[in-house]
């Protein structure tokens, strides 16, 4: 697909819209002008520009950036944009496959991006024959999630300037890794909550870090179900969670940097055994972790080569 072609027929509506305001006429002029040169293929690419990183497919993280000053949707829907032009957004477990990224540069010349996405495959499980006993749920229990739930949802809600969500993250820890994002079990035909988060098999004790810089939104040792959980605010909407926790090192306000200690792994709330659950959130979107790390096989083989580069 030609890109200049797209542009080329904006300009059009551009030059058609220099009638209507005086800015847009300048516009209109100079860029009549500079068709007149046959320069015009010139303007849209030093003016109007994207890049995006990410995985296309659902459940991903994707970052951006734009030309400082450039309003973004996706779909319809504003996204908040850097004063240099950076942005994140997310891609749904379950999201449309065909999306909309709408650009409106400074200079007024709009793009639409469409967005394919890959379908994605998760690992879905029947479990038959639960006694009806356990499948009803406790009411006092009940309240207490809900009121948890609420707290981690306002967590999330969080929007803060920093720009923590554009660096390279980390993973939290290094290890086996014990349960995949968008898994999901159904219980005598009832579909459970899909898990939204990568577990990541440790002892409890084993240090938690920071993947990213951040300012920690909630630090809770007791939550019903995810235990000792904390929500990290990496900006623009995006954090990182942890359920399960046996240790919390820092409170909701604090500052904290990529790679900073900032818990312990535990198997508190509702778990079967010690590990961490890593969550991303692009405000309450959930999305999977792994979509920007790299693969836990490659920093594993990277720990153990730089190990024994030591020991040589
Ligand atoms: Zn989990």
């Amino acid at each position: 697909m030609s890109k200049s072609r797209i542009l080329g027929t904006q300009i059009l509506e551009t030059i058609g819209l220099g009638n209507v305001s005086g800015r847009n006429k300048m516009l209109g002029n100079r860029l009549t002008a500079w068709l007149t040169l046959g320069l015009v293929l010139i303007v849209p690419q030093v003016q109007a520009a994207v890049t995006l990183q990410g995985k296309l497919e659902q459940g991903a993280l994707m970052r951006g950036q734009a030309t400082a000053g450039t309003q973004i949707s996706l779909n319809g829907e504003a996204i908040k944009v850097t004063p240099d032009g950076h942005f994140a957004f997310g891609f749904d477990r379950d999201g449309e496959l065909s999306q909309q990224l709408t650009l409106v540069y400074p200079d007024g010349l709009t793009e639409v991006k469409p967005l394919t996405l890959a379908k994605r495959e998760y690992d879905i499980q029947s479990v038959k024959g639960i006694s009806s006993k356990i499948m009803k749920p406790d009411p006092v229990a009940q309240e207490r999630a809900a009121k948890d739930t609420a707290q981690v949802k306002a967590a999330r809600a969080t929007f803060s300037e920093q720009t923590a969500f554009l660096q390279a993250f980390i993973w939290p820890l290094t290890g086996r890794i014990s349960g995949v994002y968008g898994s999901q079990r159904i219980y005598n035909d009832v579909p459970g909550n899909p898990h939204f988060g990568v577990d990541v098999a440790a002892k409890t004790g084993t240090v938690v870090v920071a993947p990213a810089d951040g300012v920690i939104s909630l630090s809770v040792p007791d939550m019903f179900y995810s235990g000792g959980t904390m929500v990290i605010d990496h900006g623009y909407g995006v954090s990182s969670s942890f359920l399960h926790l046996s240790k919390l090192y820092v409170n909701a306000g604090e500052a904290v940097k990529q790679g900073q200690a900032v818990a312990e792994v535990g198997a508190t709330g509702r778990a079967n055994g010690p590990h961490l659950d890593w969550r991303v959130n692009w405000y309450q979107m959930r999305l999977d972790p792994t979509t920007i790390v790299p693969p836990m096989a490659t920093v594993l083989a990277n720990e153990k080569a730089s190990k024994a580069a030591k020991k040589g």
